[in-house]
């Protein structure tokens, strides 16, 4: 989907009419209203005037380059200020290509065909350097950083983070049981299970071992916290995967969490408080949660 931000609308409809039998394209009349629209709807590419009330293009342009959901987003300059100067400023602003007014509809066309299937691979590849491949939540790698970042932002916020460790029980004996293709499976229906519980765009759920998950949820506080491990216990009990070698007769998780400020501490050291917290619930006889 193609974002045209756009004042005059005899531009703006001439470059929805170049490319709207390819693609599907929005229009946007200020930098104010692109983001705005962003910040509902992410697309693929956003062709970006520069002069044009309320705010303009190179004030859009770096705006969204600042934010983190939005800065992949490939920005092509469409304008009439064809000199050095006004084609720099919007380099710098981290526009992706400039285009002249008026353009040559086929090359627009061209243009907008080669950022796509380059802002396609892009994603392609973050995808699979971010994503776990078996259960599709993020990955290790993606965790790692995710945590540091998000404890760098409460602290500075002096908001609480909490930190959820999750591991499932007696797994071993259910592969030695079922089969490691069942396994699998199990490990899948659990991660989904755990995605369901998660409903704000900034808590994290990342697949952290062989059976392991770990959850991060920013600017929450304790009840908060215990509330989404409870309600991840009974999301995987009522999954009712037998497991006929269990006490419980079916798939169990055990978590084990903490919430605190988190000044002063390391992301390993977190980690080992709520890793503790999980030994403590393995302890205590496993399809619980222990979270401080
Ligand atoms: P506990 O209740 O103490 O956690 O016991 P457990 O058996 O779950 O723990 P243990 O660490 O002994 O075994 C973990 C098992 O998880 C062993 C390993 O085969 C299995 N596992 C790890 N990754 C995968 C995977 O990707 N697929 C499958 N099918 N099994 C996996
Ligand atoms: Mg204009
Ligand atoms: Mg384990
Ligand atoms: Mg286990």
């Amino acid at each position: 989907m193609i974002l045209i931000v756009e004042d005059e609308p005899i531009s703006a409809l001439i470059a929805a009419k170049a490319l709207s039998d390819n693609f599907i394209t929005h229009h946007a009349a200020s930098g104010q209203e692109a983001l705005d629209f962003c910040s509902h709807r992410l697309p693929d590419i956003i062709l970006m005037d520069i002069n044009m009330p309320v705010m303009d293009g190179l004030t859009a342009c770096r705006k969204l380059k600042e934010s983190e959901s939005t800065q992949e987003i490939p920005i092509i300059f469409v304008s009439s200020h064809n000199s050095p100067e006004a084609e720099d400023e919007c380099w710098e602003a981290g526009c992706t290509d400039f285009i002249t007014k008026p353009f040559s509809v086929t090359t627009l066309r061209h243009r907008v065909n080669s950022h796509l299937a380059a802002k396609l691979m892009a994603d392609k590849l973050t995808r699979l350097a971010t994503v776990d491949g078996l259960t599709e939540v993020q990955n290790r790698h993606y965790f790692d950083g995710f945590l540091g970042n998000q404890m760098k932002l409460c602290t500075r916020m002096k908001h609480h983070i909490g930190l959820i460790l999750i591991d499932i029980d007696n797994f071993k004996l259910y592969n030695d049981t079922y089969g490691h293709i069942k396994g699998d499976y199990c490990l899948r229906a659990v991660a989904d299970a755990l995605g369901k519980v998660l409903k704000r765009p900034t808590d994290c759920l990342a697949r952290y071992g062989g059976e392991e998950f770990a959850i991060v949820l920013p600017h929450t506080d304790l009840s908060g916290v215990q509330y989404i491990a409870d309600s991840m216990l009974n999301a995987v009990r009522n999954l009712n995967l037998p497991h006929k070698l269990s006490s419980f007769s079916r798939i169990t998780i055990s978590a084990g969490g903490i919430c605190l400020s988190p000044q002063d501490l390391t992301p390993n050291e977190l980690i080992q408080k709520a890793d503790q917290k999980l030994y403590a619930a393995k302890d205590a006889g496993r399809d619980q949660f222990i979270i401080e």
